[in-house]
């Protein structure tokens, strides 16, 4: 029996990990981990208690598409360009606790410095760390002056792709970054142009296959995005399924070359909800017609039952870091999902796609103490998203009343 303090937390409704949301559940918290998910009429119980009868208690969130060193704004390229290491872990780290007081509790970076992003890892994984749990790519693999390549991972061909990803893998990143198309965000990048062929996305799959590595890969058009599903990757980024024409749409081939590899989708359909961002780059289409050309998109492949996840790409202009309610949200009321759905998007389906469904994502016995207590109940209310009041990860209070916990008061308490 451990020896560490438990603590009962009831709130109005949860999350449950296999039936949905539940009324009149508790669950218990010893140290990290929780210990148990308790039925109703099955709560006997003596120790700390926190009722919260009007909340809706969820798996902490997970954010599967940020760039922690991005500003948000129309600034972001020349920011980067101007600040150094350290002002980018700066950045990057206050960046990760806005996330974190809007119930992110795993993030995964994908685009940054590779040493920067390892130093803000580092600093995350402190055992007093008052912030979320980072994942990272570190510097995206892209062509020469090609997306993204000012984040230090543009190679000549498609043999120094592969060699990079070995090396960045030895370097321990948490998965790898592909830049497979050009994108918006950087002047001269055409999102409709490939950077790589076929057969170097699949040599990279196999490498992070091999060790254990989740690939996530920038996707634009739609041969892209059937190319990345053949060659087995983890996870496509965007998925806008642009044509050479310029028009946005998906047909059934590539559909079930998408079912068939079980790649999830990371829609990024926050992007561009903004339109008084132009943004830096050479855009082929304004990104706010690409939105909602995209949004069929996503139906069909949401009816086809494609994993779709609701990664934000926090950090690009227009989208705040910790917004991830806006994805939610969007994935619910314009893709059309079931609320329990789009929520999985950001709870338990990145986790399965990032290797961490036995660590986080999900309110289950055994599993890290990642918990969001909202405002309200959500079912009813999806504003409730907006109102996080409490906020704990691995069984450490971090936010309570909305206020993120300084590191000396952050505690295994309810
Ligand atoms: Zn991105």
């Amino acid at each position: 029996m451990s020896t560490q303090p438990a603590w009962l937390l009831r709130p109005g409704c949860l999350l449950s990990a296999d039936e949905g949301f539940v009324e009149g559940h508790a669950v218990v918290v010893r140290g990290s981990r929780i210990e148990s998910v308790l039925p109703p009429g099955r709560q006997d119980w003596d120790g700390p208690v926190l009722e919260a009868p009007r909340a809706t208690l969820l798996p902490g969130l997970f954010d599967s598409h940020v760039h922690l060193t991005f500003s948000a704004d129309g600034e972001v390229v020349a920011n980067l360009l101007s600040e150094d290491h350290h002002e980018q872990v700066a950045r990057a780290a206050a960046n990760a606790r806005a996330a974190l007081l809007r119930g992110v509790v795993t993030l995964a970076d994908c685009g940054g410095r590779t040493d920067v992003m390892l130093d803000v890892r580092a600093r995350m994984r402190a055992p007093d760390a008052v912030g979320p749990r980072v994942l990272v790519s570190g510097s995206p693999i892209t062509a020469i002056d090609g997306h993204c390549h000012w984040l230090g991972g543009a190679v000549a061909d498609e043999t120094a792709a592969l060699a990079l990803a070995r090396v960045l893998i030895a370097a321990d990143v948490d998965f790898v970054k592909v830049m497979f198309t050009g994108g918006n965000l950087t002047a001269g990048s055409d999102p409709r142009l490939h950077q790589f062929d076929a057969a170097a996305l699949r040599g990279i799959s196999e490498a992070c296959r091999e060790q254990g590595r989740a690939l996530v890969v920038h996707a634009h058009t739609e041969a892209a995005v059937r190319l990345a599903a053949e060659a087995g990757v983890t996870v496509i980024a965007h998925g806008t399924c642009l044509s050479p024409d310029g028009t946005i749409g998906i047909d059934q081939a590539t559909i079930a070359v998408l079912r068939a590899s079980g790649t999830a989708v990371d829609a990024t359909i926050t992007v561009g909800a903004r339109t008084d961002f132009p943004g830096a780059g050479g855009n082929a289409i304004p990104r706010h017609l690409q939105r909602q050309a995209m949004l069929p998109v996503f139906r069909e492949m949401a009816a086809a039952g494609i994993t779709i996840l609701a990664g934000t790409d926090a950090g690009v202009p227009g989208v705040a870091h910790g917004d991830i309610a806006a994805s939610i949200v969007a994935l619910a009321s314009e893709v059309g999902m079931p609320l329990e759905q789009a929520l999985a998007a950001a709870t338990s389906l990145p986790a399965r796609a990032y290797g961490l469904a036995g660590t986080t994502g999900s309110i289950a016995r055994g599993l890290e103490a990642d918990l969001l207590l909202l405002d309200g109940d959500v079912r009813a209310d999806l504003t409730a998203l907006q109102r996080p009041s409490r906020v704990w990860r691995s069984g450490r209070l971090l936010v309570r009343d909305g206020e993120l916990a300084g590191a000396s008061e952050a505690a295994f308490a309810p």
